[in-house]
């Protein structure tokens, strides 16, 4: 981790934060060995720079990063087009906006391993997209593109990189749609037509080529590889740093293994290995990348002078006494600053500055009292600075960047004396809460909303409170900047930093984000109240549309501490019929509507989160039957259908190992299979024979998908089934009924068409491509230009009862409160229950 610093100048100051990415951000202050002060020194003399471009968290190579960052010393950037909001969370209940939190994080600790930098486009990772046809038509193309050449003109790559090629051999639409972008946008960059409202704050700029990072697997086959190799670019990354202790497939590994929501953690290589780059665009190279690219001082005018400061530091540096560099680099520095105003101007004065704080081991940190504080709140700030050197420094003064003055201190910094300070200040009312800056506004399905320019790019919020050092070091002023930071000791984990956050003095949680009325019975909705200051009294309420009552109409709150918790339950009326609507909670204190909860997202991997999202919930009034009460449920990857079966008036009941034997199943209505239980519960090897049983004995048994890599039993049900990548990926695919007088269709619940409205993210997945006699398939449904994929929802009598096998996306569905996929749910469960199950002669057989 790395300390921040700023530039004083007011003209490049938000530069400065845009390029001071993963130092910003980066919670401890960095404690940085001689070695690293080497490695620093050493950087301060390369110009150069390279952005690697693809389309989600865990695409980057972390190898060639580390590499560009590390041995070439490259100002090495990775620009993920999302923040991985679709994919799956393997540590947590997290999905969406929470889990493109965790992954925004994970990439952002990934990159403080490796050494690059971190950038977004505005772009909603919805799920996945089989090519980027279907891509473009949920993200707006125009506005990623013009993220990226933003990311582009203010980074100024020479050397541009994709993960993907532009076609099918991405494998997955995200991708192909970030390489075409990126060719795109190579070119829109240069162009001052092109969004030229951006040149503002940018000017434009015209990286000098672009390639592809491929390898074997995108040719299918060494033989096909080989063909080409003599056309790519090779690079030796497996090169051993010695300053690091390290080879960059370990930092690469150490990196990768920060995707801890993924599962990628991986082991280090040691030895020579090759990376393969294809030319794309722009100026072609015949054996170096950064062929004809002038990565020297001499590209700046005058630059020269600070290049020869720089390398005599170099050549004089001494691992045992890395503050004897100081006068030298300060000499650097007045070079430095001499130089006209520029893009490496700006950027070497903020290493600078880094080298000279890590030579002197001038180590400063504040810290807030708490983690969180409110608008026109007092809050206890601890000042601490130690200079580890003999270089005369003082702190001359310390400046909040929520504070109007600065605050004098004069104070001399002698060798390996701590100075400490506390004040209390009070924050400003007017200052903005912590919400990260792309949750901040309703977007889309495929777009954040952030309507600041200068926002787009940036990994996740400027800090929430900054101090900024004025120092004297030898003749010279120097300032630096840190994030007010909030710290305690952990009695197991040691010292645990957190980012120090603003929010509202009272949150409002709903307890769920969706409440299903399964008939006129009322609900209760709690609301929990809790303040974020001392002395909080108000009164919450419901508002509820039209036709919907809650009772009581408020309820008063009284807290009186910080961090106290009130709930306040309302029972809640629904209308008559079918009807989706929103549920707001909103707290009055003093005149003053608040409307925010408050989220935590905590793991040891990562910064502490909050987000501040809207107490809102989905009301659903179904019209809905349903035949059995009790349900069994396996848990297999996790999903939240228990929850979802629970509000619709089902027992569920989450079944143990002393459950799984046929005397115990056999008084549930239906046995449910979680999410990819056949690839994560070991022990359904074991369970197997009694669940056969179980609906041999007129039990019905419902697996949701599982794929078919690493299953844990070869024959996962009573006949032949063979599972399959089908997908049906676009939500509002027409599906059509193969079965329409089967029960599963018809009782309780009538399913129509409308039952296939308002799904969410996709059809299903995995869903089985072949099948014996035995199974009918009742559903069909396919995304445009694919054949029918009808292995979706199959259902096999078995003895007395009915075997299901389900890939549409009912863990997505339930929880999302989607109506006609609770009422054909219900069916699945009301199988059998009081109709004989269906056993027709007329069957059909597998297709494919
Ligand atoms: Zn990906």
């Amino acid at each position: 981790m790395r300390k921040n610093t700023s530039l004083c100048s007011g003209l490049s100051f938000l530069l400065a934060l845009f390029l001071a990415v993963p130092a910003v951000w980066a919670q401890a202050p960095a404690k940085p060995s001689a070695a690293k002060v080497l490695q620093d020194l050493k950087k301060l003399n390369v110009l150069g720079s390279v952005l690697y471009v693809a389309a989600h968290p865990d695409d980057e190579n972390t190898r060639l990063i580390a590499y560009f960052a590390n041995e070439k010393l490259y100002n090495t950037g990775y620009l993920a087009v999302t923040r991985g909001d679709g994919g799956q969370n393997l540590i947590g209940p997290e999905i969406r906006e929470g889990l493109g939190l965790i992954r925004t994080q994970e990439l952002l600790q990934a990159r403080r391993t490796d050494g690059g930098k971190q950038f977004f486009t505005r772009a909603n990772d919805f799920g996945f997209s089989k090519n980027p046809e279907e891509t473009f038509t949920i993200w707006d193309k125009e506005q990623v593109l013009s993220d990226m050449v933003y990311v582009i003109r203010k980074f100024r790559p020479d050397v541009m990189v994709t993960r993907f090629p532009p076609d099918a051999r991405a494998g997955h639409g995200h991708h192909s749609a970030s390489a075409i972008l990126a060719e795109e946008a190579f070119d829109a960059a240069a162009d001052p037509k092109r969004f030229p409202e951006q040149l503002k704050f940018v000017d434009v700029w015209q990286p000098k080529r672009l390639l592809w990072n491929t390898g074997i697997w995108s040719f299918g086959s060494q033989a096909e590889f080989d063909k080409y190799v003599n056309e790519l670019l090779k690079i030796d990354v497996g090169v051993y740093n010695p300053l690091l202790g390290k080879s960059y497939g370990e930092i690469a590994a150490e990196s990768r293994s920060m995707h801890k929501s993924q599962g990628f953690g991986s082991s280090g290589s040691r030895g020579t290995a090759l990376e393969y780059l294809k030319y794309t665009k722009g100026d072609k190279a015949s054996k170096e990348l950064f062929e004809g690219i002038n990565t020297t001082w001499s590209r700046v005018k005058g630059g020269e002078r600070v290049e020869k400061l720089i390398q005599k530091a170099i050549d004089t540096y001494s691992p045992a006494a890395p503050a004897t560099v100081v006068p030298t680099l300060i000499a650097a520095k007045k070079e430095l600053d001499k130089l006209p105003e520029g893009y490496w101007k700006r950027v070497k004065q903020e290493e600078l500055q880094d080298v000279l704080q890590e030579a002197m081991g001038l180590y400063i940190e504040v810290t807030a009292n708490d983690y969180a504080a409110t608008p026109g709140q007092p809050v206890t700030l601890k000042v601490e600075a130690i200079n580890r050197s003999a270089v005369p420094v003082s702190l001359q003064s310390i400046r909040y960047s929520f504070a109007s003055s600065d605050t004098t201190l004069n104070k001399q910094l002698p060798n390996n004396k701590p100075f400490t300070y506390s004040a209390t200040v009070t924050l400003p009312q007017g200052m903005p809460y912590s919400q990260p800056y792309w949750l901040r506004k309703a977007g889309t399905v495929g777009m954040f909303a952030v309507e600041n320019q200068q926002e787009v790019g940036m990994p996740e919020n400027a800090p929430a409170a900054q101090a900024t050092f004025t120092l004297q070091v030898s003749d010279q002023p120097l300032q630096l900047s840190v994030p007010v930071v909030y710290k305690r000791t952990d009695p197991v984990e040691g010292e645990v930093y957190r980012p120090f956050v603003v929010t509202p003095p009272v949150f409002v949680n709903l307890l769920e984000s969706v409440y299903m009325f399964a008939s006129q019975e009322p609900k209760q909705v709690q609301v929990l109240v809790k303040s974020g200051k001392d002395n909080v009294t108000g009164n919450v309420q419901l508002q509820l549309p039209q036709g919907w009552r809650a009772e009581p109409a408020s309820v008063p709150f009284d807290l009186k501490t910080k961090g106290a918790e009130q709930p306040a339950t309302f029972t809640v009326y629904p209308p008559q019929g079918q009807q989706e609507a929103v549920l707001k909670a909103v707290a009055s204190v003093s005149g003053k509507n608040y409307t925010q909860g408050l989220h935590v997202i905590n793991y040891s991997h990562i910064p502490a989160q909050v987000t501040l999202p809207e107490a809102t919930a989905k009301i659903v009034k179904l019209e809905l039957q349903k035949n059995g009460q009790n349900v069994g449920y396996v848990m297999g990857a996790g999903d939240e259908i228990p929850i979802s079966l629970q509000q619709i008036g089902y027992n569920v009941t989450l079944l143990k190992e002393e459950d799984m034997r046929l005397s115990r199943l056999q008084q549930f209505d239906a046995i449910i299979l979680g999410v990819r239980a056949y690839n994560t519960v070991d022990r359904l090897r074991f369970y197997q024979p009694a669940l056969l049983d179980y609906v041999k004995n007129g039990g019905n048994l419902i697996v949701q998908y599982n794929t078919n890599h690493n299953l844990v039993l070869p024959n996962i049900a009573p006949y032949p089934l063979q599972l399959s990548r089908d997908r049906v990926t676009v939500e509002d695919a027409d599906v059509r009924l193969l079965q329409p007088n089967h029960p599963v269709l018809n009782t309780p619940n009538k399913i129509t068409a409308k039952d296939f409205e308002g799904w969410v993210q996709e059809r299903g997945l995995y869903f089985p491509n072949e099948w014996s006699n035995e199974y009918q398939a009742i559903l069909s449904s396919n995304d445009p230009g694919e054949p029918a994929r009808e292995g979706g929802l199959l259902i096999a009598p078995y003895g007395k009862g009915n075997y299901i096998y389900t890939g549409y996306s009912w863990f997505r569905e339930l929880p999302a409160g989607v109506p006609g996929a609770y009422r054909l749910f219900a069916n699945l469960i009301s199988l059998g229950q009081h109709t004989a199950p269906a056993a027709t002669s007329s069957k059909n057989s597998g297709q494919k």
